[in-house]
């Protein structure tokens, strides 16, 4: 017998449709490449959205086609995002800083039918044109010079349209990892599972939306589903911010211009905040919320935040997991916690919201499970209902025969359902037989004020099998010695993990997330020798 209530197909369209119905005149503003800014709000973004999927349908677009978007963050991208999945199409939002080979291959594979692109990426397009096989149509969204411009082109349609209808596990966007081995992954998103990760991300105990909150993401529309956050900011009806240029000092002014309260990125681009203010002798941005995820957040980062009255939600995840896995806000005992512990709280990854079901593994067997006891680290499995079944057109499963997804990543789980993330598997030292977190050291060293940037890697050791070796870029102007970094971290982790050697190096390789390239660095420094 089945149950009796209404039937109610899970589909983004749903999402924009209560976003323009419930806080229809929310505002959506955009400072763009140019400088210039444009206001428009949910209704509005419905409205444009509803115009392209007519017009997508113009061009002979179909129901589960392609259509690729090249981007920085601005209301017509968001249009995008809703007018692509509103007809039936997959959006397949392209990272602009691959590799050419990468973003050859990833526009073939996804077999993308229309490019939209921002003018700032022309370059990237007059290059890529020829090598893109599948690409018919390319819209700019901002300026009509070399190809059709996106205003002018949905300024053609009536927005007279019903949205396409469907399953609720029909996809609606596709993201690439960044492929750190082997060619990039597709992760194709579904309608139900955009929607379920949505109201993940929405709750207090994640991005803690309200009606009320004026949300700046930093963290980019081509990454990751940029959190999530057009979903679950459309749901609560927030108002948006969205700057298409990354710079700081644009950044902050219009954090303070538009009274925003919430913001997310990458721990890189809170430090750039961070710099930006301190050399023109600012305060930082009264912000209620600041999301850092996609790499660990230093603890500096987070004290600085924490003192500035802000809350600190630090998130874990991967494009495979749509990407919320893990996010980190006020525990309940919160209030009684001294600031140092507030900081250790956050430094680690947060707790799964519900959906998400996490587990660790024996690294030696990738088998037995092991203990939640805050101590003992293994492989993190991960599984739920916007978690990774099957890559994009791939042969077979990528979760195992339990149904488990296989992170790549090293973590603790905590009895209170914490989790800490201390390595990824391809990273993490294995000397004289037990691990130690290279994450860890790395994240030890930065506190140093003459370390601009460390990575950890384990080098060939004869006894130990492998010893870890800190590569360290310094902080401009700094003069600094190896013993200082030793003793400086002397404190801060176990003896037998201080590095067996300190090099100073001028730069350090990073992926196009912006993320340390362990590999590349593994690669330039093959033929280094501990000395034993
Ligand atoms: P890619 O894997 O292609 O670099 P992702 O954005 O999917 O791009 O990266 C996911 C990985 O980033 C995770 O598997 C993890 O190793 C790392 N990561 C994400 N968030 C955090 C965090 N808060 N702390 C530490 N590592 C993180």
């Amino acid at each position: 017998m089945l149950g009796a209530m209404q039937e109610w197909t899970m589909r983004v369209t749903h999402v924009i449709d209560h976003a323009a119905r419930e806080a229809g005149d929310r505002e959506i503003v955009t400072r763009w490449a140019d400088g210039s800014e444009t206001r428009t709000n949910w209704a509005g973004i419905r409205t444009d959205a509803l115009k392209m999927a007519q017009a997508l349908e113009a061009l002979g677009i179909k129901k589960g086609e392609r259509v690729a978007s090249m981007a920085m963050n601005h209301s017509r991208h968001l249009v995008s995002w809703y007018g692509v999945a509103g007809m039936g199409g997959v959006l397949h939002t392209v990272n602009p800083r691959l590799f050419e080979d990468q973003l050859e291959y990833i526009v073939n594979h996804a077999e993308d039918k229309v490019m939209l692109y921002d003018a700032a990426f022309q370059p990237i397009i007059d290059t890529m044109r020829d090598r893109w096989t599948t690409v018919e149509h390319y819209i700019c969204f901002d300026s009509g010079e070399h190809t059709t411009a996106f205003e002018d082109w949905i300024g053609e349609q009536d927005g007279n349209y019903e949205w396409v209808s469907g399953q609720e596990t029909d996809p609606c966007m596709i993201c690439y990892t960044s492929g750190t081995t082997g060619n990039p992954k597709g992760v194709q998103y579904e309608h139900r599972s955009t929607v379920l990760h949505a109201m993940a991300g929405l709750q207090p105990a994640a991005f803690n939306f309200s009606a009320s909150s004026v949300m700046l993401p930093v963290v980019p529309m081509f990454h990751a589903a940029s959190w999530g956050l057009p979903y679950a900011g459309a749901m609560a009806g927030i108002k948006f911010v969205f700057s298409a240029v990354n710079d700081p000092a644009v950044l902050h002014q219009l954090m303070l211009d538009e009274g925003v309260t919430d913001s997310a990125g990458v721990p890189t681009v809170w430090l750039a905040h961070f710099e930006y203010c301190d050399k023109e002798g600012l305060d930082l941005p009264p912000l209620k919320a600041a999301t850092i995820g996609g790499s660990a957040a230093p603890k500096f980062m987070i004290r600085r935040l924490l003192e500035n009255g802000t809350r600190v939600q630090h998130a874990w995840g991967m494009t495979e997991t749509s990407p919320i896995g893990t996010v980190g806000g006020p525990t309940h005992d919160w209030d009684q916690l001294t600031l140092d512990e507030k900081v250790d709280k956050c430094a680690m990854q947060g707790r799964p919201t519900f959906g998400v079901e996490l587990r660790t593994v024996d690294l030696d067997d990738m088998g037995t499970e092991l203990p939640r006891d805050g101590e003992t680290s293994g492989a993190l499995q991960i599984r739920g209902p916007w978690i990774i079944k099957r890559y994009f057109k791939a042969d077979k499963d990528a979760v195992g025969n339990d149904g488990w997804f296989d992170t790549g990543d090293v973590g603790i789980l905590h009895p209170d359902g914490t989790l800490q993330l201390t390595d990824r598997t391809k990273d993490v030292i294995k000397s004289g037989g037990e691990w130690i977190s290279s994450v860890e050291l790395e994240n030890a060293a930065v506190g140093h004020p003459g370390v601009a940037e460390a990575a950890a890697v384990g080098m060939y050791h004869p006894k130990w099998d492998e010893r870890p070796v800190l590569f360290v870029v310094k902080k401009e102007g700094e003069e600094v010695e190896a013993e200082s970094i030793i003793a400086f971290l002397s404190d801060k982790v176990a003896k037998w993990w201080l590095p067996d050697a300190v090099e100073f190096v001028d730069d350090i390789p990073h992926t196009a997330t912006g993320k340390i390239s362990k590999k590349d660095l593994r690669e330039r420094f093959k033929d280094y020798k501990l000395e034993a």
